[in-house]
């Protein structure tokens, strides 16, 4: 997380399953995230700064019990890091505005990008297309 970030406030904002996936950098059970098996037309946010993070329309099924886009929903809304904890080497996909923890990427998702954003449901909030939110 960077470092302006309130966390004592953070910590009285989210969820519990939030705080620690988004800003412990832990991972939610699959198949229990509010967004797996979500369909609705619009924007995933970062829950911990609003920033606009994947559309709905890059979202597909990979059958791993979390969210998964094929692409970000914008170049630069989502950073990546390696992450060697597990003894696995991954790479971790990160909130660029705020820092907080996503999930990770993986190298076998559809095309056109190939990728796999397999996101955390905890670490998104999804803003209806068109709805009281949306920055039209
Ligand atoms: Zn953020």
């Amino acid at each position: 997380m960077k470092t302006d970030i309130d966390q004592e406030r953070l910590r009285q904002r989210l969820t519990p399953i939030q705080y620690q996936t988004a800003v412990e950098g832990g991972t939610e059970r699959a198949f229990t995230g509010e967004y797996w098996d979500h369909h609705g037309d619009g924007t995933y946010r970062c829950v911990v700064c609003q920033a606009p993070l994947f559309d709905s329309t890059t979202k597909y099924e990979s059958g791993s019990g979390w969210p998964s886009f094929y692409d970000a929903v914008e170049q630069g809304r989502v950073e990546t890091r390696e992450d060697r904890s597990l003894f696995m080497s991954r790479t971790e996909i990160l909130c660029a505005n705020c820092g907080a923890h996503l999930g990770h990427v993986f190298p076998d998702g559809p095309r056109p990008t190939g990728l796999r954003y397999c996101v955390n449901s905890a670490s998104l909030d999804f803003a209806e297309r068109g709805g009281e939110d949306s920055p039209t």
